[in-house]
């Protein structure tokens, strides 16, 4: 089943939350929305399910528009993130709830039941009550309804953020797989860029009311559209530089930092982006630009935090574990990967090894 956002607007009173959301998520899709809190991404959700009306804009399931259609006739399901169990039905009995609501025949709902909780891996705890559960336990009981419900989208809201770390890394890949098997078109709403980009095949970012981008994980990463997408996809987040010095095909930082482009810009005003891990630092040079401010072992990697003489602090991620130690002088210098942005915040710029586009090539790449 596919589903269509026109132009979907949102306000509360006089509170306009979401303005002209607009996209289509295809049938078999698992498609995150992430944003920072308060950003309307449950608000959208909940539109979505049907539980609060659009303001302005059509919604579509399968072509046909839905707006008016109530939540129970859409056919959807959606897990929440306090999981909404009822403490007083044992496990089964909470899986088969909707089912026998829906007034399916006994045999039926016993069949579903048993393969959703076989799905989750919780044939075991079938008589159990949610209270005897643990977190983890309780949220695969949510899934299992969602699933046993057979309906073809399933909407998710920040189903994981009542998990500790380990679990929540389990149950990524839990869900994900889960997905698969089904064939679920999954809208999965989540602060967590990590969860997003480590789950979803298409992200839709919002943010300011707006969609921001919406792209694979790897378009988001790779060609953030402004500074607020590539600041929020990334740990340790991407470095933003103030330029200098503009001259002809160069962007400098400072004496020793510096972005060569292979096509001149505009005169104006720009900031550089670039990650943690496309910095490059040398201990060794009798010429430096930076001081060690702090350091953070993370066992692969460690991460320099350091301050440019200009004054600017700035994120280094290198290989392994450092020798050196705080106040340490060094040159830092970068490798061809940046992104330019203009005085709007607009990519304008992405530089990959020996290739720059342009933000306008990569719009029209995106479409064809
Ligand atoms: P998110 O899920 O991204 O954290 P929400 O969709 O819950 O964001 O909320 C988006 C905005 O809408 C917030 O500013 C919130 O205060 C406001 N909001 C949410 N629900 C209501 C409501 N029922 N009445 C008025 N304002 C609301
Ligand atoms: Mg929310």
């Amino acid at each position: 089943m596919s589903i269509e956002l026109q132009k979907i607007t949102k306000s509360y009173d006089t509170n306009l939350v979401l303005e002209d959301i607009s996209v289509r998520i295809e049938t078999g899709e698992f498609f995150a929305i992430v944003g920072p809190s308060g950003c309307g991404k449950s608000t959208l959700l909940r539109m979505i399910a049907g539980l609060i009306p659009i303001s302005a804009g059509v919604l579509k399931i399968d072509e046909e528009i839905v707006n008016q259609l109530p939540p129970q006739d859409r056919k959807l399901t959606m897990v929440f993130q306090n999981y909404a169990l009822f403490p007083f039905l044992n496990v089964a009995e909470n899986v088969a709830f909707g089912l026998k609501a829906r007034r399916l025949a006994k045999n039926e709902v016993a069949q579903r039941v048993k393969q959703a909780l076989e799905l989750v891996n919780l044939s075991d705890f079938a008589k159990r009550k949610p209270r005897e559960l643990s977190g983890g336990q309780r949220q695969r009981v949510a899934l299992a309804r969602a699933i046993a419900s057979d309906a073809k989208v399933c909407l998710m809201d920040e189903p994981l953020s009542n998990l500790d770390a380990q679990l929540r890394g389990k149950m990524r890949s839990e869900i994900r797989e889960l997905q698969q098997q089904l064939g679920l078109t999954l809208i999965y709403v989540t602060h967590d860029q990590v969860e997003a980009m480590t789950m979803a095949d298409r992200i839709m970012v919002l943010h300011d009311q707006h969609v921001q981008q919406i792209g694979s994980p790897v378009q988001i990463y790779q060609h953030p559209q402004n500074t607020f997408v590539a600041d929020f996809f990334g740990t340790p987040r991407i470095n933003f530089l103030t330029v200098q010095h503009a001259v002809s095909n160069q962007l400098a930082v400072d004496l020793f930092l510096k972005f060569e482009l292979q096509t001149k810009l505009p005169a104006g005003t720009y900031q550089i982006g670039v990650r943690p891990g496309d910095l490059v630092v040398d201990f060794n040079q009798p010429q430096t630009n930076a001081t060690v401010r702090n350091l953070e072992y993370l066992g692969t990697q460690s991460v320099i935090h350091a301050q440019l003489d200009h004054g600017e602090e700035v994120r280094i991620t290198v290989a392994g574990q450092l020798t050196v130690g705080v106040n340490q002088r060094m040159l830092v210098t970068a490798k061809p990967n940046f992104i330019v942005f203009d005085q709007h915040q607009q990519a304008v710029l992405f530089a990959q090894g020996g290739k720059q586009d342009g933000t306008n090539q990569i719009q029209q790449l995106q479409q064809a």
